[in-house]
């Protein structure tokens, strides 16, 4: 943990006191914060995310989402995403519906893959072992991160094999890392209410852990906006912690390679006019709140399909130092509302990150910085080219 120097030393509260010089702060201390004024709490968090990374540099990833089902047997009330298999667009990629997609990836420079879907109970094991293969033996340079815990517990349960057989079936056929999707709030009760039939905070710790174990890339996640309370937000961060500090003693430093945190979208759900949601002051309070707690992450997305690429900026000012990825194709938060964009062009995260006053970088899913693009190159690309990296997001 860094010691900040002199620009937090105006903040009275001795909780943000404690935070600037370091110290790691417990649950109640971490309430505490939803109590303080905002512009306090961020200036902290900005302290702090300058001291943790590079103070002037964005990063950023060129990936493509692909949700390989939509068909799903949990039904959370929160989700829009999701069809029986009855249901008319209901669907099921094969192969080369995926390869095709990677190819439209691979033609603006992406290096991974974000791979997910429903649980859909008709697909075997051979179905995800044989689609990481084929992708791997057609498209070497792509890294395959894929299945949410959800999923993975589904395999468990379903395909008759321990958690760390099924996991090491998985990795000998291609996968690279297990994104953590499926966090929002890690409190029961939160997900009960959301969700009956969601995995449960423990299960989506063990498995975790187990491919953190395994050396598998993964990120940590929280969704606001449930009605849950500021207790149980708390709680969630401080779980996160916990596991972070494990997987970093236990697993040779392979814990989470950062943090995802946007506001929860109800529109096409059943929590439609029953949750809250969260506002953009709330959210951007959530975000540097993360920022203080996660003393042990030091790398926090803005996110910008929920919350607009101006609160992105914006949130560059509230802890986080990355905005996440281009995605060219976003199908979960987009279903449920979101902001009106579900993709992105390179050039696009290049200005909001260079118009926020950061020098842009292109980073791999672990965070590490594989290209510093050419920014007044960038900008200034012609129309031809502008038009043709737009067509791969509307073209899917
Ligand atoms: S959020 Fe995931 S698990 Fe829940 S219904 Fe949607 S696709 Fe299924």
């Amino acid at each position: 943990m860094t010691a900040l120097p002199a620009t937090a030393a105006a903040v009275l509260d001795p909780v943000l006191e404690k935070a600037a010089r370091g110290e790691r702060l417990d649950a109640q201390e971490i309430e505490r914060l939803y109590s303080l004024p905002l512009p306090d709490v961020a200036a902290v968090a900005n302290d702090l995310r300058l001291a943790r990374r590079d103070p002037n540099v964005v990063t950023f990833l060129i990936d493509r989402n692909i949700n390989y089902t939509n068909i799903c047997n949990v039904g959370c009330n929160f989700c829009a995403f999701y069809r029986t298999r009855r249901q008319k667009d209901s669907y099921t990629l094969d192969y080369e519906q995926i390869s095709q997609k990677i190819r439209e990836l691979e033609d603006v420079g992406g290096n991974r893959i974000l791979m997910q879907g429903g649980v859909n109970p008709e697909l075997p094991l051979e179905y995800y072992t044989g689609l990481l293969r084929h992708i791997k033996e057609h498209h070497p340079s792509i890294r395959i991160d894929a299945f949410s815990p959800e999923e993975v517990l589904f395999f468990e349960k379903t395909f008759g094999l321990s958690l760390d057989e099924l996991l090491d079936v998985l990795i000998e056929a291609g996968l690279d890392g297990l994104p953590g999707a499926g966090g929002e709030i890690l409190e029961d009760d939160v997900r009960a209410g959301a969700a009956p039939a969601r995995i449960r905070a423990d299960d989506w710790f063990r498995i975790i852990d187990a491919a953190q174990r395994k050396g598998l890339y993964t990120i940590s996640t929280m969704v606001i906006g449930f009605g849950e309370s500021y207790a149980q937000r708390a709680r969630h961060l401080l779980k996160i912690r916990d596991q972070q500090d494990k997987a970093t003693q236990d697993y040779d430093g392979n814990g989470f390679s950062g943090f995802a945190m946007w506001t929860l979208q109800t529109e096409n759900t059943r929590l439609h006019g029953k949750a809250p949601g969260a506002t953009a002051h709330e959210y951007l309070q959530q975000l540097a709140i993360a920022r203080i707690a996660l003393d042990n992450i030091p790398n926090i997305q803005a996110s910008w399909p929920a919350q607009g690429f101006k609160v992105a900026q914006a949130a560059l000012y509230y802890g986080a130092n990355d905005l996440g990825s281009t995605m060219l194709e976003e199908n979960v938060v987009s279903a449920a509302g979101g902001h009106d964009r579900h993709s992105v062009t390179k050039r696009e995260l290049i200005r909001i990150a260079h118009d926020a006053g950061f020098t842009p970088a292109i980073r791999n899913s672990r965070f590490q910085i594989i290209e510093w693009p050419n920014v007044e190159e960038v900008l200034h690309q012609s129309e031809e080219n502008r038009e043709k990296e737009r067509a791969v997001g509307a073209g899917r």
